[in-house]
Parts: structure tokens; sequence; C-alpha cells
């Protein structure tokens, strides 16, 4: 594994390109957007759309597709606030909900908006998540197609054209360059950058029965439906620049609170992915794959954003980077009626042997609480 110069990300990750200085595209992409983008001529390039869209009538005049985590809550008071617009917050019920993702996903009704919440069928859910596992390592492979089916179809159902998403993960985490700069979310971002794996909606009827009527929330309008009402889906992150940190003080005025109580398995930070007690999986299969997990994510951003060097990037890494989940897999096995044995070994099939340590017969060597000994560090190459 090859390391970022300038931030900790490795040249496993899908997507991410390097100069010849050994810098990765997404530290390239954070450069550009410092020192070229005028975000005022932005600012009023999104003024001027959002005018287009907005409501003669007083009826919503955009959807805001909402999880109750910072981005999302950020995004509804940006639009309500900031802009003025009377916007629709949508949500798609996440695969095991937490205490504190349903009382942020509460909250944000303080912001004085309507909230659709759209909970899902748990065994058709239940069933698309283990085949999902299994067949590309992807348990939240459902919830990748629900975030961002179901604001689009409540879009043309509701006949509100306008949706608000957030921060295009292509420019935040570094993605091809055709991508990076996008404003536009529609489904051919969806297929190509959603997490989807190759996997469509189709693939999965006749899993465990599953027919067609069982995937209504997880079938994307047609071009059709889309051009009827005119569905256009942006990214605020383009017109505004990202800041999650600064973000976070605005939404806790409304009642947004952090995990109080340490941080996040899987990562140094207490402020993401609150919502569900199971998406520290999905991130160590992404660990055990490319060799790095959320807390390299998140180091990359605090140390674009000028809030921690490279060094510290490097400790928290090491520190919190694919330990072996603990409090995630009990939720994980619980839904998903899975023994630790069934599951260790659907990992193990993902696991990286090129990247991990293994013993003389091949299996690969742990440390005592089960974590796998990574061969590669950003601080030792
Ligand atoms: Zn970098």
């Amino acid at each position: 594994m090859k390391f970022c110069k300038l931030c900790v990300f490795p040249d496993t990750k899908p997507d991410l390109t390097f100069n010849e200085h050994g810098v990765c595209s997404a530290c390239q992409f954070a450069a550009r957007k410092k020192a070229t983008i005028d975000w005022e001529a932005r600012k009023k390039e999104l003024l001027a759309i959002v005018d287009r869209f907005r409501s003669r009538n007083g009826y919503y005049d955009c959807i805001v597709p909402v999880s109750g985590g910072k981005d999302s809550t950020f995004q509804v008071w940006y639009m309500k606030y900031k802009l003025g617009m009377n916007p629709l917050a949508v949500h798609f019920e996440p695969t095991c909900r937490t205490e504190l993702g349903l009382k942020n996903l509460k909250a944000l009704r303080n912001l004085g908006v309507d909230l659709i919440s759209w909970d899902k069928n748990p065994h058709v859910y239940r069933a698309m998540g283990l085949e999902a596992f299994k067949r590309v390592g992807d348990h939240e492979w459902p919830n990748h197609i629900g975030i961002f089916t179901v604001p689009v179809i409540t879009a043309v159902k509701f006949k509100i054209p306008l949706l608000i998403w957030g921060e295009n993960s292509q420019s935040e985490y570094g993605g091809p360059a055709s991508a990076q700069d996008s404003n536009i979310l529609n489904r051919r971002w969806l297929e190509e950058f959603g997490g989807l794996l190759g996997n469509r909606i189709y693939d999965m009827i006749g899993v465990d029965g599953i027919t067609e009527k069982d995937v209504i929330p997880y079938l994307y309008p047609s071009d059709k439906e889309l051009e009827e009402v005119g569905v256009t889906g942006l990214f605020l992150g383009h017109y505004i620049p990202w800041d999650a940190r600064s973000q976070i003080e605005v939404v806790k005025e409304f009642g947004w609170s952090p995990k109080s109580d340490g941080p996040v398995e899987g990562t140094y930070g207490n402020h993401e992915n609150l919502d569900e007690s199971t998406y520290y999986i999905h991130d160590y299969l992404k660990y055990v794959k490319f060799g790095f997990g959320r807390a390299t994510d998140h180091a990359g951003i605090d140390i674009r954003n000028g809030r921690i060097t490279r060094e510290e990037a490097c400790k928290l890494v090491r520190e919190h980077d694919g330990r072996y989940p603990k409090e995630h897999l009990k939720a994980f096995l619980e839904f998903y009626k899975m023994s630790k044995s069934e599951f260790d070994k659907v990992i193990d099939s993902y696991t990286n042997k090129k990247i991990f340590k293994r013993r003389s017969d091949g299996s690969f060597e742990r440390e005592a609480d089960g974590s796998l000994i990574k061969l590669y560090h950003p601080d030792n190459v």
C-alpha cells in the first residue's frame, strides 16, 4: 500500500488517484477548491436556481433527504433559514435505528419543518441485506438504495421537483475528476457512486421469495416520471463551502446531539453514523477489503480542513481504524440472525490477503481482541 503524502488516504481506495508528487486526488481537489472556487459566485448561482423553484402558493418547494445526522439537519436549516424555502424532510429508516438517532431525527422538526419517515418492511430489507453481505460484502446495500430512491419517489409523487443533497462524497473523499465537482445527483451518479457495487435491485428478485411488489421503495422513478415533474437533485456542497465541524454548532442549537459517551465505534469522532447500530460492519468490510477504515476518512478530512497534522492523523488511524467490531457486531448478529462463526467466514472471504498478516497455513493472524494485523501504515512508508 502507498499513502498520500499530505493526508493518510491509501492507493487501495477505489477511484482515488495520485499525482507525480504522491498527492491524492482528494487533497488535490481540496487545494483547487480553496484556490480557485469563487464561493460568492456559486452562492449567487444557488440563489438563482432556488428562486426558480420557490413556491408561489405556500406549498413545499424542496425536499431534503434526511438521516437525522448533522449534515442533513444542517441542509434543512440552510434551506429554511438562509434561503427562505419551505422544505419537506424525507427519511428512510436505517438498518437498526439507535435511540440517539431517533431523538435527533425527531429534533429536526424543531427547525419548523414537516418530516415524512418511510419505515421499511424489515423482512424484505433483512433478506436483501443478508444477500448483499454475502454477495458483494456490504449488508448496507438496501440502505444505500433506499436513502437515494425514497426521496426521489416522494419528489415525483408530491410533485416537488427540487431535492437538496449534502456534500458530494466524490469531492469529499476523492473520486474521478469528472464527478468531483459535479453539482447534480441523478440516477447515473447513484449507479456509479452510490455504493451499489454493481448489484442492481432486479438482481434481488427471487432472493428469499422477494417479488417486484416487495421492492417498491427501492425502484428509482422512470425518466418519464422524473421529466414530468422536472426532478432536479443538487449537492448543496457544490455551492457553499462544507465544514461539518462548524455546521455542528448550528444544528446543536435546535436540539441535535452528538454521542456523549465517547467516539463512535471504528473512528475517533462522536458526530457521525449515530443513527444506526450496525453501520460499523459496513466500514469494517471496507477495511478488510481495502485496508482503510472510517478513521482514515475522518483524518483525511480533518487534515484538509487544517484541524489536525498528518502525524496526529497517523496515530488516530493506528488506534481506531479497523478494530474487530464489538458493539455493532452484537446488533448485526441479532438483526440478521447470524452466528459469529458464520459472520467471520464471510468477512474472511472478503479480507485482502496482501494487506493483512497471515500464518504459514494461510489463515489470518489476529490480536487478542480478534483484530487483524495490517502490514502497511501511513507512518511507516
Ligand atoms: Zn491526500
